[in-house]
């Protein structure tokens, strides 16, 4: 029997926020680079779960983001990271949360869902987990920039400060993939800092499954960022996923940032594909650094388009 052969996709994020004029070109370049780095090992039958890990850890080493390198400080100055990937084949997942001094949690996340029986860990569990994976600890400056470290400075003494809208411009933002393989099967990453000066030990949506990502062969795959505490609220990946089997894949994408903005009062956005292989993406955000591949072989990146 013929096995029908797909068009491989990709698309990724680098944050939705409201990101300033003075970092667009280096979002723009860090999305476009993440998918001409990524895309041709789809195209070589690599698999789609390969993929979103490589695009992701493509965008943790760039410390234009607040995911691995660059992240954000938390309220007492330390760097925790949450991250995610899932395998639309098997939903099989893994997840790491408030992880710290490691630059792939994305990659470690993997290691949880083919190593362990578990989901997800947290904190000086999954740093534990990570060492004994082999994965390098680095030293907390590693991951640490000169921008973060002054608008922690900047931001620290603020007794008005709500992680909804903290500061006008946020440097730095989660980052996320989502790709099809030759075979049709769909894998998602996400991966972030989370929000600036949030509370040690606070988890964000990124590792939380369907808030923060979710693919299912079945449904679609999409890749979630923005608010986080809102984004969980309404399991904005899921629920999008779940809208693929009604709507057209950018109608999908809309109606899930609606529901976000209407149920929650929430701020983000989502990328996704669907079965049929149709990009998505929508933002209620002024920004959100993005990029694809399109059947032509363009890669087109953007950083305002509300879709
Ligand atoms: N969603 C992330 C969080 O709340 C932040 C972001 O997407 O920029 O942790």
């Amino acid at each position: 029997m013929q096995t029908r052969k797909y068009s491989p996709k990709l698309i990724v994020h680098g944050g939705a926020w409201n990101i300033p004029a003075a970092y667009h070109a280096a979002h723009l370049a860090g999305v476009r680079a993440a998918v001409e780095q990524t895309y041709p090992h789809l195209l070589d039958g690599g698999s789609a779960l390969d993929a979103v890990e490589m695009a992701v850890q493509i965008l943790e080493s760039d410390p234009t983001f607040d995911a691995g390198r660059g992240a954000f400080l938390n309220a007492i100055g330390e760097v925790e990271l949450d991250a995610i990937i899932m395998d639309g084949r098997s939903l099989d997942f893994g997840a790491v949360a408030a992880l710290q001094n490691i630059l792939h949690p994305v990659s470690v996340a993997r290691k949880v869902m083919e190593l362990t029986e578990h989901n997800l860990l947290v904190g000086a569990g999954a740093l534990d987990f990570a060492r004994q994976a082999g994965f390098p600890e680095l030293l907390p400056e590693a991951l640490l920039t000169e921008r973060e470290l002054e608008f922690f400075q900047q931001i620290k003494g603020n007794p008005g400060f709500r992680t909804h809208h903290p500061f006008k411009e946020g440097p730095g933002d989660t980052v996320g993939a989502v790709a099809m393989d030759k075979d049709g099967n769909l894998a998602v990453a996400t991966s972030t800092g989370g929000t600036a000066r949030k509370l040690p030990g606070r988890v964000g949506d990124c590792p939380i499954v369907g808030a923060g990502a979710y693919a299912d062969n079945e449904l679609g795959a999409v890749s979630a960022t923005g608010w986080g505490e809102s984004i969980m609220k309404v399991l904005l990946s899921k629920t999008v996923c779940d809208t693929f089997a009604e709507q057209q894949a950018m109608a999908a994408a809309r109606k899930g940032i609606e529901i976000l903005a209407r149920k929650v009062n929430g701020l983000g956005g989502v990328i996704g594909i669907n079965t049929a292989g149709e990009y998505a993406w929508a933002h209620n955000t002024p920004y959100m650094a993005m990029a694809y591949w399109q059947v032509d072989g363009v890669v087109q990146a953007s950083i305002r388009n509300n879709g």
